[in-house]
This record gives structure tokens, sequence and C-alpha cells, in this order.
């Protein structure tokens, strides 16, 4: 168990990459704050991973709110003591060209996916700092390292949230805070769905792939695994491709 006595929240953890990054830190010995804006989904997921053995609690959480991360942290503290690990995974997606775009849709994306992160970042650090250090896993996309066709916002998202976690990487290191991001490409989750379902649009991304599959939510699981234990002491600031070699052509 490679996450034993550690205490880590993880957003979005519903659905799809959070649930998976949930489920494995919990079975390597973490205590799990799942955090959700659907609450029916998160609270089925701890109550899966208490089934299984794992210290798990559920919040409600709009990661967009302050007011959500005060309460999600005060109570993070309360029930554990501590933070130890924070990953930023709750996210939308949104494929819509940029002249499409409307100044609300621009709006929701960059709130739901970067404020969010800045918020989180912000609000758990001084825990962090508090008892010694943290690792920080933001979740990015391939999105956030090239420039992905016809989503403008999202593009824009995903490349701020790369770049805040090397601000914070650097801002932080002192207080033995690391920080990195992870950049997923064609992962079948409930977000991808309609897209890796459709034969046409899994012809196009096999053809950008160097791996000849789509990649599985439990395959990201473990990257962030890796970065949020201790066998990453000494990675900090590095955006981590889980793209099956999207990013390598
Ligand atoms: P998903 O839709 O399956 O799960 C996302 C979860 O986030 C859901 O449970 C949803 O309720 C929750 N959520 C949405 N808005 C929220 C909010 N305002 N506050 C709190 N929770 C909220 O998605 P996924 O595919 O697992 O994606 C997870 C992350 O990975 C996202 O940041 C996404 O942008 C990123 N990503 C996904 C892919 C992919 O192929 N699926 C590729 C690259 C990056």
């Amino acid at each position: 168990t490679r996450m034993n006595g550690k205490v880590a929240i993880v957003t979005g953890a519903g659905s799809g990459m959070g649930l998976e990054e949930a489920r494995l830190l919990a079975q390597e010995g973490a205590k799990v704050v799942l955090t959700d804006i659907n609450f029916d989904a998160v609270q089925a997921v701890a109550k899966s991973i208490q089934e299984d053995g794992g210290d798990a609690i559920a919040i409600k959480h709009d990661v967009a709110s302050e007011d959500n991360w005060s309460e999600v942290v005060a109570e993070t503290v309360n029930q554990y003591g501590k933070i130890d690990v924070l990953v930023n995974n709750a996210g939308i997606s949104m494929a819509v060209g940029l002249l499409d775009t409307s100044i609300d849709q621009w709006n929701r994306v960059m709130n739901i996916n970067v404020t969010s992160v800045f918020l989180g970042m912000k609000h758990v650090i001084p825990h962090m700092v508090a008892g010694g250090g943290g690792s920080i896993i933001n979740i990015s996309s391939i999105a956030g390292l090239t420039g992905s066709s016809g989503a403008g916002a999202y593009t824009a998202s995903k490349g701020a949230v790369r770049m805040l976690s090397k601000a914070a990487a650097v801002d932080f290191g002192g207080q033995n805070i690391r920080v990195n991001s992870v950049h997923p490409g064609f992962i079948s989750t409930p977000m991808s769905s309609q897209f890796v379902e459709d034969p046409q649009m899994l012809q196009f991304f096999l053809s950008q792939t160097a791996l000849p599959r789509v990649g599985q939510a439990s395959e990201v699981a473990q990257a962030v695994l890796f970065l949020a234990s201790d066998e990453a002491s000494y990675v900090t600031g590095v955006e981590l491709p889980v793209d099956g070699g999207v990013t390598a052509k």
C-alpha cells in the first residue's frame, strides 16, 4: 500500500477517471474525500469503496464555487486532520468551435476547468504547508499540450491548467509541495462515450495514437497514483501525457 496514512481529496469522483483515481488511492491505503456536483453518484462510489474496506467520505461540491471549497477543506480537516494529496480532476468538455462559442460557454468552461484548480490550490495549500508538504495533481488533457480542433475554449482551459500547475510547483517547492499535470488522451469514460462509440470518431482517434486503442480510466488513475505517492518524490512541475502516444507524433 503506497498511500498508507495519506489523506486525499479527489474532485469529480462520481464518474470516469475521478472514480477510478479515488478507488485506486483508497485501495493503496489513502483516506479519500470524494467530491462531485452529482452527490448521488459520488455517494454511491464512496459507499462501494467503504464496502471494499476502504476509508472514504463523499461531499457535494461545485468546484467553481469558493464557498464550496471552504466547506470541502474544512470537512476534510475535521474528519481526517490533514490533507496530503489533492487531485483536481473535475471538468467539463466543450466541443464548440471558437466562432460559435458564446461568452456564457467560455465563462462556464473557464470556471469549471480552470478557476476550480486555482480555488482548490488556494484553499488546500495552506493545510499542506502546515502538514509539511503534499502532492497536487491537476488533470489537464492532450488539449492542454497541442491545439485541438473545434474546441478553442476547452483547449485554452486545459492549457491554463498546465501553466497554473507549473507556477504553483515553482512557488511551493520550498514547502515540499509537488504540483504536476496529467494529460489524458482518448480515454473511455462517460464524458467521451459519445465520441468513442462513433465508429468514424474512433477511427480518427486510432489514427492519432501510437498504441492502437483508446485508454481506460484506470490507466490514468495509475499515473495519478504514481504522482501522488512518495515514489514521485523528486518529480514536480511536469506534464505527464497518458495518451497512448498521441503527442509523440
Ligand atoms: P466524466 O464526465 O466522466 O466525469 C467528470 C465528473 O466531474 C462527473 O462526475 C461530473 O459530475 C463532475 N463535475 C462536472 N462539473 C462539476 C463541477 N462544477 N463541480 C464538481 N464536479 C463536477 O469525465 P472524465 O472523462 O472522467 O473527465 C475527467 C477529467 O479528465 C476532466 O477534467 C476532463 O476534462 C479530463 N479529460 C478527459 C478526457 C477523456 O477522453 N475522457 C481526455 C482528456 C482530459
